[in-house]
């Protein structure tokens, strides 16, 4: 059943890859492959387009771009191996993500992320464990350094297998360790890669908050469709999503705002900055900063993405 409790997600057709046509439908899909652009949005998009690199491109702001058709083989993975099987990019969808596989992501990216996996682990029936990460199914062939066949060719997409990041991916599964490397397939290239994978590193864990506010992100109903619009025609109707006692959904436009008794208190500039102007409560879930058309709550907000001239609304 595909979830309609999804957040603020846009998705856009503008970085669609020019390879689509000449790519061959894949055989199936087992598995989502997450990944790290490890550059900017704007030369991210420009090359997962052009080279048609990906399925989806999910950029800091939670914009989701269509990149190549789900059906077809997008060249992501490279050289991979997964319990055995080779060559991943004939069996899975390629989501890249704008940002650094060791730096943490912006609350905001992540739940899109998130209700992008949710609506593929539905729509393709695909458990928690099927959700990897680029460095996890990549690995090299034997060179200077290493002598066998080894995981650790790339850090790609590293924090997505952190205990932390994991949580607010909702993904409860993890993998505790490298089918590959355990059936001695592959030798380990990368002890700390490693340890990330399957251990207890999480860098991560003090990048966001322990708990999820309980208010935040707002499960905005979709009107049909889900994020992908395109569901699979024996999936039941979406439930409507439950409406609970005294809950109210956060606003989302700069109307909602004023219609519900929020003033505009200033803009961020650069001799003013979020807690000058709203104190202690810059991070509060009754505070909201506004910025091209976009409302975002206090309290998900990624402070190093505070920007000159976003407005801050409280009551
Ligand atoms: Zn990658």
């Amino acid at each position: 059943m595909v979830s309609l409790q999804v957040a603020a997600v846009e998705i856009s057709n503008r970085y669609r890859s020019p390879r689509n046509p000449e790519r061959k439908v894949r055989p199936s899909t087992d598995f989502i492959v997450l990944h790290t652009t490890e550059a900017p949005a704007k030369s991210s998009l420009n090359k997962v387009s052009e080279r048609g690199e990906c399925h989806f491109c999910v950029t800091e702001e939670g914009t989701v771009y269509r990149i190549v058709d789900r059906d077809r083989e997008a060249f992501h993975a490279g050289r991979s191996m997964w319990n055995a099987r080779e060559d991943l990019d004939k069996y899975s969808i390629g989501i890249e993500c704008v940002g650094y596989h060791d730096k943490p992501m912006p609350l905001i990216q992540l739940y899109a992320i998130r209700d992008l996996v949710k609506e593929l682990k539905a729509m393709y029936r695909l458990r928690d464990e099927r959700v990897v990460t680029h460095s996890m199914v990549a690995y090299g062939a034997p060179n200077k350094w290493q002598k066998k066949k080894h995981r650790g060719r790339k850090r790609c997409g590293m924090l997505f297998a952190m205990p932390s990041v994991r949580k607010i991916l909702e993904l409860k599964v993890r993998m505790t360790s490298d089918p590959d490397v355990r059936a001695k397939r592959l030798t380990v290239g990368d002890p700390y890669l490693e340890k990330v994978l399957y251990g207890t590193v999480d860098t991560m864990r003090n990048a966001y908050p322990k708990k999820p506010a309980p208010s935040a992100p707002a499960p905005a109903p979709r009107p049909s469709g889900g994020i992908l619009g395109i569901f699979r025609r024996e999936d039941p109707p979406a439930p409507k999503p439950a409406v609970r006692a005294g809950f109210k959904q956060p606003p989302k436009s700069i109307v909602e705002l004023k219609a519900r008794g929020y003033k505009k208190r200033g803009a961020v500039s650069k001799k003013l900055t979020a807690s000058q102007i709203a104190g202690g409560r810059w991070n509060s879930s009754d505070t909201y900063y506004t910025i091209r058309n976009k409302v975002i709550p206090g309290n998900i907000i990624n402070p190093a993405k505070i920007e000159v001239g976003m407005a801050i609304w409280m009551k």
